[in-house]
């Protein structure tokens, strides 16, 4: 771990930007490659990233890593991180679930994503999900309509918005035509990504 690494950890532990931080306190941190170009940012830690204290090793995680190596994008060669670091969740019928981070959460736990827009540097930006798509491109972004179609960000940066996994996953149970649809469309929009990648080589 070098000097940067511990700083940013230390200031982790040290935030006290929302409640989750006290009901929720494994600080779930991006990983993957530091000299990434593309950077991926998800909603938040669920239940497995929580224990494990890695983004994205859950279900919506598997498939992740399933639609990655479809789209030969090895996510390894990626930064893959989420808008709030903590876990975030609801009670329903006794247990606890995971929730959408409130407004308030995602500002409070902006600062340690700027870090580390600002230490990467990526050259392309994925949003997995709404709440990403419109806390970094545009709150009125509509994922049915603009995913997979890249946007101008400030000094080049290239922002895409993509489904989510866990939508993905849930609209298995609910409606398999759209599932399929759905995780095809999530596969075709890495693929835009893997293209870009390749034309800066
Ligand atoms: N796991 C994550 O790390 N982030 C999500 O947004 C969902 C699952």
């Amino acid at each position: 771990m070098d000097e940067q690494d511990r700083m940013t950890r230390v200031k982790a532990l040290a935030c006290s930007g929302c409640p989750n931080v006290h009901t929720h306190p494994r600080v779930v941190r991006g990983e993957d490659d530091v000299n990434a170009r593309v950077m991926l940012i998800g909603q938040g830690p669920g239940a497995v990233e929580e224990e494990t204290g890695r983004p994205f090793v859950g279900p919506a995680g598997l498939l992740l890593d399933r639609v990655l190596a479809e789209a030969s994008l090895p996510r390894e060669r990626l930064w893959v991180t989420n808008l709030i670091k903590c876990r975030a969740v609801k009670e329903e019928k006794g247990r606890l679930v995971d929730r959408a981070p409130l407004a308030a959460e995602i500002k409070a736990c902006r600062p340690w994503l700027e870090g580390e827009l600002e230490i990467l540097r990526p050259r392309i930006v994925v949003c997995l999900g709404t709440p990403a798509a419109h806390a970094l491109i545009d709150k009125k972004l509509k994922l049915s309509e603009e995913h997979g179609r890249f946007r101008e960000g400030p000094e080049g940066v290239r922002l895409l918005a993509i489904f989510h996994p866990s939508y993905v996953l849930r609209l298995r149970s609910v409606d398999p035509n759209a599932h399929e649809q759905t995780r095809q469309a999530l596969v075709d929009d890495l693929k835009k990504v893997t293209a870009a990648l390749q034309q800066m080589e």
